[in-house]
């Protein structure tokens, strides 16, 4: 018998990016998998392989609404909360990106608490940290978020600790740096920057690089990362947060150099403005996961880029469509929240005056 054929487990956001990989990860050891996803970023395609799998139910509903969720827990025996909004999103509509991320995360915990759920793991982001000066970045920092989506991963994290803490909740936090791999979101304030690359040089169109490509991530292959997901999960003494990455920082150029070559395109790169509050340095310390353990993710960019694209060279047809859905720039998407866009052009005008 398998280490998780006797668990229910809930994925929140499960037919997203790197929920769609957990499902996988969770059904191929024999558990029985509920997905609850609201369907606004993650697709049915992506869980479209397990429709013969009576072991996978997908329960359509939004984690804001409690009878949904109180419906989705019922009968689990660990609850994996990956449902949230995007940063790109919190540059333009912070509110819902604060309010999926934070209640809705408050959401998941009650009713897990209420349902007698075994575990919980929340799975939250290095983007709690902000722009690193100490590195490689230890779990403990001083959280300094730059975005909305940073600072309401990290009440996520404070709330996932305080049912800990309280007795209410066995609870566990992971915080993955950058996935990438397959099934990646490249569309509208979406895309991430690794899937639209790669389809920018399988096209020909120029790499669309914003600021001067030095800013770093840490990189991790979305397999290895889920699998961890479910480790830090079934393991007992887990509590706390644990970064998940590979312990090693990337610049963007690097990215946007290797994928060129991998590709063997003779697209261009294209500087663009720097995003704003982008964060311009992240690589994490993995050694609390590693102690924990035995092991961190370890597929080299390399190796995790020359997947990347070999899965979609197979799998994605960059129609004219497709392509455009590929905005130059990511963030933006029709008109901001109206404070964020009276702020904007009260300081337009301002500028202007000074000019
Ligand atoms: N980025 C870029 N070009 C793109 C998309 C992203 O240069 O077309 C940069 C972005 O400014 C950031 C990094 O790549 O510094 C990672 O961005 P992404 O949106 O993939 O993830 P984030 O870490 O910001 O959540």
């Amino acid at each position: 018998m398998s280490e998780t054929s006797s668990i229910i487990a809930l994925v929140t956001g499960g037919a997203g990016f790197i929920g769609s990989h957990l499902v996988d990860r969770l059904l191929a050891s024999g558990a029985r998998v509920r997905v609850l996803d609201d369907f606004s970023t993650g697709s049915r395609a992506n869980l479209a392989h397990h429709a013969d799998d009576a072991n996978l139910r997908i329960l359509e509903g939004d984690i804001l609404n409690p009878e949904a969720v109180r419906d989705a827990v019922e009968g689990c025996s660990h609850v994996f909360h990956l449902a949230c909004r995007n940063v790109r999103l919190s540059l333009t509509h912070p509110t819902i990106v604060h309010e999926v991320n934070a209640t809705g995360t408050l959401n998941l915990l009650k009713e897990s608490a209420g349902a007698g759920v075994a575990r919980f793991l929340y799975c939250s982001s290095s983007e709690v940290n902000g722009t690193a000066d100490l590195v490689p970045m230890p779990e403990l920092y001083h959280y300094a978020p730059e975005t909305i989506y940073g600072a309401s991963k990290l009440t996520g994290e404070y709330y996932t600790d305080v049912f800990q803490r309280a007795g209410w909740l066995s609870t566990v936090i992971a915080r993955p740096h950058n996935n990438y791999g397959p099934r990646e979101h490249y569309a509208g304030n979406c895309g991430e920057v690794i899937p639209r690359f790669i389809l920018q040089a399988l096209c020909g169109e120029p790499l669309t690089l914003y600021g001067d490509g030095a800013q770093t991530r840490d990189f991790t292959y979305v397999t290895e990362t889920v699998d961890y997901l479910v480790r830090l999960a079934l393991h007992g003494q887990a509590t706390g947060a644990y970064n998940v990455c590979r312990g090693e920082e990337v610049t963007i150029k690097t990215i946007a150099d290797t994928i060129l070559a991998l590709t063997r395109s003779s697209s261009e790169i294209r500087r663009l403005e720097g995003r704003p509050s982008d964060v311009l340095r992240l690589f994490g310390d993995p050694a609390r996961l590693r102690g924990l353990l035995g092991s961190s993710p370890s597929i080299s960019i390399a190796d995790g880029l020359q997947r990347t694209v070999d899965w979609f060279r197979a799998h994605v047809a960059p129609t004219p469509e497709l392509m455009a859905s590929l905005t130059a720039k990511s963030w933006v998407g029709g008109q901001s929240e109206p404070w964020l866009e009276q702020h904007l052009a009260r300081r337009n005008a301002a500028a202007k005056d000074l000019s």
